[in-house]
């Protein structure tokens, strides 16, 4: 049995945390390969190292130097060597991180730094080889990661390293410079290394007991969920379920490898199990999975009259959007009409007023018709595509709770029901479905 274990910012953020992660690791022998974040928050005002070390670039760019905001980083890091006990010399090594970050002057560069310096510190408390992301982890020239070279070098080093700790979150680009995945990314890199090292199971270890039906800031009393599939999770964490990296499932699901959501802080709850679509063995009574949602998408409604026997209308329709290099949520249609939904972060400096123009002008609509500030909502199921009348339970609790639907988008996977509210509505909405199905 091998287990790979990545523990998340709150699990790193001192040293009552740490020694709680030391704890766990050494509990079971079978938790060799540790990858860690970057030290987190310590309470609700503090701030992680990755956003101060953001700072520093930020403040290197422009003055020429971080001496002010890496202080933050020096402290953090001497509070955790001084508590840990530790004896590497801290200091030297922020020196020296801290001339590479004015040297370097690359975002990705000095937001690495805080999983490195986290790992270096965690290797020597635990006794582990500090293994380093930047010698095993590639990236392609287009910033993607190179899977198969990545595979190969982290198999063939670890096969000489029975224990060891390496950093999340980064890795190296061919022409030798550090590349970081986006935000979170952490979870990534935990899942690329269960992928090389073909290990039996990937603990994603956090600060709450697995994924909930909900966003618990929402719907502080949302259950747990104990088995979801990798494809429902897929669509909950792209929908901003926000406890595991959207694209930390892509490296495991060839080799079948099952992922543990667990709380560092309460390690003996179960958590939630996130297995093969093919492994799936949900309750009958179970309905939905999970619910997650997203605020500030535009929808741009298109009407005319006979528009699916026009030949080419949705294509000139979206090789407009394809000119503005906009990315597209969805694409409710109807006989008449077309919807189409965009964040509105893309469509702002007038990208809208463009884009609606060229539409009038190129495929002569009867009407278009703009929705802002929408919320989509994702309610996530295999259980739906086994049960009748899961729609209408859920659009009848919507109209009772006077919630007004502006568009719906129901996937060909009887999966996945996607509604689109207006912001204002967008907490309410989501306490309202989890109460119709819980
Ligand atoms: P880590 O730093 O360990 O990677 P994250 O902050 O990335 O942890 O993810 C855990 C957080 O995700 C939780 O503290 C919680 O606030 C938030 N969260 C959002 N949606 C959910 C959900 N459906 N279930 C559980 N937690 C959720
Ligand atoms: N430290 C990085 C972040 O805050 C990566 C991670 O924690 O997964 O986004
Ligand atoms: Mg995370």
């Amino acid at each position: 049995m091998l287990k790979v274990c990545k523990f998340g910012g709150t699990s790193m953020a001192n040293s009552e945390a740490l020694a709680q992660v030391k704890k766990i690791i050494f509990s079971e022998p079978e938790r060799r390969y540790v990858i860690v974040s970057a030290p987190g928050k310590r309470n609700k005002q503090d701030t992680k190292i990755t956003d101060a070390l953001y700072a520093c670039y930020d403040q290197v760019i422009a003055t020429g130097n971080c001496k002010e905001e890496f202080k933050f980083i020096r402290e953090r890091f001497n509070e955790i060597k001084t508590e840990l006990g530790l004896k590497l010399d801290i200091n030297a090594i922020l020196d020296r991180t801290e001339q590479e970050i004015v040297e370097n002057k690359s975002a990705d560069f000095t937001a690495s730094r805080g999983e490195y310096l986290s790992a270096i510190c965690m290797a020597e408390y635990l006794g582990y080889e500090f293994v380093d992301s930047a010698d095993i982890i590639r990236f392609d020239s287009h910033g993607k990661l190179n899977q198969d070279y990545t595979d190969d070098k982290v198999q063939l080093r670890l096969s000489k390293v029975e224990r060891a700790v390496i950093p999340g979150f980064y890795g190296k680009d061919f022409q030798g410079n550090i590349k970081t995945f986006s935000r979170g990314g952490s979870d990534v890199t935990g899942s690329i290394i269960a992928r090389a090292v073909k290990a039996d199971l990937y603990e994603n270890w956090t600060d709450v007991s697995g994924f909930l039906v909900c966003d618990p800031r929402i719907v502080p009393e949302a259950k747990t969920i104990q088995q979801i599939t990798y494809k429902e999770l897929r669509e909950l964490s792209y929908m901003g379920a926000s406890v595991l990296h959207p694209e930390a499932i892509f490296p495991v699901m060839k080799g079948k490898i099952r992922i543990n959501i667990k709380n560092t802080f309460r390690p003996e709850d179960r958590g939630t199990m996130i297995v093969p679509n093919d492994k799936y063995i949900g309750s009958e009574e179970q309905i939905i999975t999970g619910i997650a949602g997203k605020k500030d998408f535009t929808v741009i409604l298109i009407e005319k009259s006979m528009m699916n026997s026009e030949v080419g209308f949705v294509r000139r329709v979206l090789s407009i959007l394809e000119h503005y290099n906009l990315c597209i949520e969805h694409i409710p249609s109807g006989i008449d009409t077309l919807s189409i939904v965009i964040a509105s972060e893309e469509l702002k400096h007038g990208v809208l007023d463009d884009v609606i123009n060229e539409i009038r002008e190129s495929v002569g609509p009867d009407y278009v018709h703009v929705i802002e500030n929408i919320s989509l909502i994702a309610t996530v199921g295999h259980g739906m595509s086994r049960r009748v009348g899961t729609s209408a339970k859920l659009f009848n609790a919507l109209a009772e709770a006077g919630i007004n639907i502006r568009m719906i988008d129901q996937g060909s996977s009887e999966l996945n029901i996607i509604i689109g509210v207006a912001n204002s509505d967008y907490e309410k909405c989501i306490q309202t479905i989890y109460k119709a199905f819980n």
